[in-house]
């Protein structure tokens, strides 16, 4: 299967600053793909970058396993900054506006708006739209061609929470018509919620990358304790689901890779002679793992 977009060793400086640094990634056909990291990361040189409106100190990139070029971009939707249209004219009009700078007819308009729920509003000038009416006219004027591709700049950026949701169930349902979608964003909730894929940068440089499900997978935690400390330790160690053990005033904090209950562990102490004085288990959230991720890199870095 040919990728939609091959990154091969990307570099951006501004000035002292490695925006990007050495950035290889691949998206897939179908992929939701999130770029992820914290504000300034180089999320969005990165975007900006392949959509040819910064150029690459070095490095290469392909969409459709070409060289980018008219061809490729007339495949490619974006919305990179903030929604931009004439106040005085209604969200149909400038949306025919899009279509004459594309060179398209008219006949996507309707579908697109409807897409992004702005059908009903279509003769309403921009200037008084919300802002989450506006985003969603920038995605509308970005779907408009049917895009095989579609870039997303921050999308629930300064939105509410209705908004937000809102946009995600935008994102999700032009997914499911198999639209590839590349998001970039800071917020590790929505890259969960809507993403099959993600990549985490941090300083320019990737973490990690692969399914959503591996990367920001979370592994459970319990706290525990027992009559014989050593045994426990001993137990824990030689688990085949453990993924680390810590001892903190006598409490082993435990982390697994895999589900475990406490009955789980109850129960295989129990068998093993072991009586615990201590079990309580402890959800690291999403939020927190991912912390600990950009930590534990930043940690490796010499
Ligand atoms: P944010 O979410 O805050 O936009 P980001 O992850 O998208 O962050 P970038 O905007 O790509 O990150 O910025 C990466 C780094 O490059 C930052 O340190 C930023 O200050 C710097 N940078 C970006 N654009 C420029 C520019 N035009 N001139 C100078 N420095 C820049």
């Amino acid at each position: 299967m040919t990728n939609v977009l091959s990154i091969s060793g990307i570099s951006k400086h501004y000035g002292k600053i490695h925006a990007v640094n050495d950035l290889s990634l691949e998206v897939q056909p179908g992929q939701v793909f999130g770029i992820l990291g914290p504000n300034g990361s180089g999320k969005t040189t990165t975007l900006s970058i392949v959509l040819e409106l910064v150029r690459a100190d070095s490095g290469t990139f392909q969409w459709f396993g070409e060289h980018p070029g008219k061809e490729s971009r007339k495949r490619i939707g974006s919305v990179i900054e903030s929604p931009n249209f004439f106040p005085y004219l209604t969200a149909a009009l400038n949306l025919k506006i899009v279509a004459d700078i594309k060179e398209m007819d008219y006949d996507d308009i309707d579908r697109v708006l409807k897409v992004t729920g702005l059908y009903e509003r279509r003769n309403t000038r921009f200037r008084t739209f919300s802002f989450g009416m506006k985003q969603r006219l920038a995605i509308a004027s970005a779907l408009l061609g049917n895009p095989e591709v579609l870039i997303l700049d921050e999308p629930t950026n300064g939105l509410d929470p209705q908004g937000i949701a809102h946009i995600r169930e935008i994102i999700l349902q032009v997914a499911s018509q198999g639209t590839t979608i590349i998001i970039a964003s800071h917020l590790l909730d929505e890259v969960q919620k809507v993403c099959s894929h993600v990549a985490v940068l941090n300083k320019g440089t990737k973490l990690f990358d692969g399914k959503v499900s591996e990367v920001l997978s979370v592994s459970d935690c319990f706290e525990l304790g027992a009559s014989d400390p050593v045994a426990l330790e001993k137990w824990l160690h030689t688990h085949t689901d453990i993924e680390s053990v810590e001892k903190k005033n006598g409490i082993f904090q435990a982390f697994f890779k895999a589900r475990i209950t406490p009955a789980d562990i109850n129960n295989g102490c129990f068998r093993d002679g072991i009586t615990l004085t201590h079990l309580s288990e402890r959800k690291r959230s999403l939020e927190q793992h991912f912390l600990e991720l950009l930590e534990e890199k930043n940690d490796q870095t010499p």
